[in-house]
């Protein structure tokens, strides 16, 4: 098994993972919040969370991964009910609430198979676990770390002494007796968080020990996580604003609830920014990965774009970025052709040759020692891209052998396994053409002009030159 490091916020230093089981890393992630498609900020996160996934699997581990799907939650309510009549009853709420969560999970899971994201070992939905929940919270009061109040109930921070360590909050100047009935607030206004909401007229619910409601945001992971992956998890992660309330909040219902510590390694990822801003659809910096395949980018190279860049660094995403990915990835497909096909009689030996099988082997240790230390994709790139030039040149003057090629690939595959981006180009052009050729043929019907040039114009970005034959089909070739 290769040794692996990584950012601990909870210590905040960067240290060894120890899995809890020999061999075997459980790891819990966020998952989405199933009423609208995933953005380009949220794919971050899911993209850095499967490199760290793949690393382990790579370095030798087997990994139990869990990520929930939060299908009941205050804006899936907001959206799934403003169509009903007021006095709709519970299965008809219910059904309204299933038939918009089925929906975007099924577009989720699409996103996630596009850009290569392995499938977790389980994808619990939260209203699947409702009596684990239920149960979670009935054990806090008992203990005295909960309370009710009017059908809601709330978790009792100052009842908890290790409260605020993972976002090194100051319980001093905590507000005793203070309730927020918000699953989302700012750490300013660190507050008794509810566990439980009662039902408002015009909400779905469930039946609980304190009437009709349904569970905070909060309270979910804890109870999927505890019931999926065991009372201890070696790595719990999600993106930077996840670590208040939410995380803090998960410590504090399950170790209030086990009375030992839930998690080893908490990890936690950066934000994504447009241009140098938050995305927003008001400033219409706002994408879906739909939105990139729309405007012709292979998923990958979004893929790709996301793990040039460290995790635990801000990513300025811009279409100049994804441009430039498309190039590198583009370098690096088709010297892995190059090693496919056979030699072509070189130059001889007019300088200093290398070994390319020494030259592969210190690419290899520089890839995984890069990796093993907090997952520094930048290095472990810079060391396949150093030897892919050297490679490169090395085939010019001296063919490499069969032998020698295969080693090479051997090589590219393997760390393929972790970035997932490097098959063959072909596949990923075909569909990339054939759907802008779609784009264009619809801007057209709509005659809107303008569209269709920039279509076309994107396609001659991608070196495509397009043929209108007289019976209205579109050919294409390469430039
Ligand atoms: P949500 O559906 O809002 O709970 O977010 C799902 C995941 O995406 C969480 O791990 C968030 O931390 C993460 N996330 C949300 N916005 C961004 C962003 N702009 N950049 C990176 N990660 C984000
Ligand atoms: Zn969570």
């Amino acid at each position: 098994m290769r040794p692996i490091s990584l950012y601990n916020t909870l210590t905040r230093s960067v240290d060894p993972v120890v899995p809890l089981v020999p061999g075997v890393i459980s790891l819990y992630t966020c998952g989405p919040t199933v009423y609208n498609f995933a953005h380009i900020g949220n794919l971050k996160t899911y993209l850095f969370q499967d490199l760290l996934k793949r690393t382990f699997l790579a370095g030798g581990y087997q990994v139990r991964h869990c990520m929930n799907i939060t299908d009941v939650e205050d804006k899936i309510i907001r959206d799934s009910q403003a169509d009903l009549s007021p006095d709709a009853g519970n299965p008809e709420r219910f059904a309204a609430m299933k038939a918009l969560t089925d929906r975007y999970t099924a577009f989720f899971l699409e996103d996630l198979a596009a850009l290569g994201i392995l499938p977790p070992t389980y994808t619990p939905k939260a209203t699947e676990h409702i009596p684990d929940m239920i149960r979670m919270v009935q054990e806090l009061e008992s203990k005295g770390l909960a309370y009710s109040r009017d059908g809601s109930v709330y978790y009792r921070i100052a009842g908890l002494p290790q409260y605020g360590r993972l976002a090194r909050l100051d319980r001093d100047g905590m507000k005793q007796g203070v309730s927020v009935d918000a699953d989302d607030y700012e750490r300013d206004s660190m507050q008794d968080f509810v566990l439980w909401k009662a039902a408002k007229p015009g909400e779905p619910w469930w039946d609980s020990p304190w009437g009709h409601g349904r569970p905070g945001w909060h309270i979910e992971c804890s109870a999927m996580g505890i019931s999926l992956l065991g009372e201890r998890i070696d790595i719990h992660s999600g993106g930077v604003d996840l670590i208040f309330p939410h995380h803090e909040n998960e410590i504090a219902q399950s170790e209030g609830c086990l009375g030992h510590p839930w998690v080893n390694s908490w990890v936690h990822g950066e934000f994504l920014l447009v241009n140098g801003e938050k995305m927003s659809k008001s400033l219409g910096n706002f994408y879906t990965l739909r939105d990139l395949q729309a405007k012709g980018y292979d998923p990958r190279a979004f893929r790709f774009t996301i793990q040039s860049n460290h995790y635990r660094k801000v990513l300025n995403f811009s279409f100049d970025g994804l441009k430039a990915a498309e190039q590198a990835l583009k370098r690096i497909r088709l010297f892995r052709k190059r090693m496919e096909g056979e030699g072509l009689p070189g130059h001889g030996e007019w300088k200093a040759s290398i070994d390319p099988l020494e030259r592969v082997q210190t690419a290899r240790e520089a890839f995984w020692t890069a990796l093993g230390d907090d997952l520094n994709t930048p290095e472990a790139l810079a060391a396949l891209f150093t030897a892919i030039t050297d490679l490169n040149a090395q085939d010019d003057r001296v063919a490499l052998t069969r032998a020698e090629r295969d080693a090479v690939l051997a090589f590219l595959i393997e760390t393929d396994a972790v970035f997932a981006c490097w098959p063959h180009e072909e596949v990923e052009t075909d569909t990339a053409v054939a759907a802008l050729i779609e784009r264009r043929k619809a801007a057209k019907a709509a005659r809107d002009w303008a569209e269709a040039d920039k279509v076309r114009d994107r396609l001659k970005e991608m070196g495509i030159v397009l043929e209108d034959r007289k019976d209205g089909t579109v050919t294409w070739r390469k430039a």
